[in-house]
């Protein structure tokens, strides 16, 4: 199950997006077992991404490879346990949050790929910064010690039309060709989930994040 998703998801993707720029698939590994991510990683997947610290923590040592993303709601408490461990953060929502990475980053000697998150919905329950802003907050992480900006990241409303959610992604798109004209190492626009992977690659994706789609349906209990 997991190995012929992995497969037909792959195989979809060998297209790349509407300008047929290369799709990096990140796997979401939330509630899954290591043996369930090793297969998934056996079966071809180079990238995985945890949502909780310490799922990350206790989970992502016993995993056989691959490029290592935090995708979740970062408290700046626990940042400590991932400087270092991730590849690339998706979920830079906020200016503690900035201070922070930057600050572990430097004490570490490294420096930290990130993500702007945005929120592009408006949504009271979804972290990220407006995206009117989106733009300065790029300039400004740009000239900011210890962290590279590499795109953004944003996650659509569950609710809306094909219409109304691909205007949406549209306005990312804009704005990553924006910051790329700027700085051409900006390279990821990290927007798509199981339910809505398609539409955001028509729009200009070029990394999206499926849990149930190559794992089934999640169980939290
Ligand atoms: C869980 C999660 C995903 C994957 O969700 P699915 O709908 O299972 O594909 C993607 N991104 C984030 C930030 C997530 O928390």
């Amino acid at each position: 199950m997991i190995e012929e998703n992995v497969k037909a998801l792959l195989s979809r993707l060998e297209k790349g997006n509407c300008f047929g720029e290369k799709v990096t698939l990140v796997a979401a590994t939330k509630t899954r077992t290591v043996e369930e991510i090793n297969r998934a990683i056996n079966a071809g997947i180079t990238d995985i991404g945890e949502n909780r610290v310490q799922e990350f923590k206790d989970k992502f040592d016993g995993v056989i490879g691959g490029n290592r993303h935090f995708i979740g709601h970062l408290q700046t408490n626990k940042v400590k346990y991932l400087i270092g461990k991730t590849d690339l953060y998706h979920s830079v929502d906020r200016d503690e949050l900035v201070e922070e990475l930057s600050k572990r980053s430097k004490k570490a000697g490294i420096v930290s790929n990130v993500l702007i998150q945005v929120n592009i919905g408006n949504e009271e329950s979804k972290g990220g910064y407006p995206l009117d802003d989106a733009f300065s907050v790029f300039l400004r992480l740009r000239e900011t010690e210890g962290l590279r900006v590499r795109g953004f990241m944003a996650m659509l409303p569950a609710q809306g039309t094909e219409e109304t959610l691909s205007a949406l992604c549209k306005k990312m798109r804009a704005l990553y060709e924006r910051a790329k004209e700027e700085d051409p190492s900006i390279d990821y626009l990290s927007m798509g989930m199981s339910g809505d992977w398609e539409l955001c690659l028509k729009n200009g994706a070029n990394m999206i994040r499926l849990g149930t789609a190559i794992f089934g349906e999640r169980n939290y209990s």
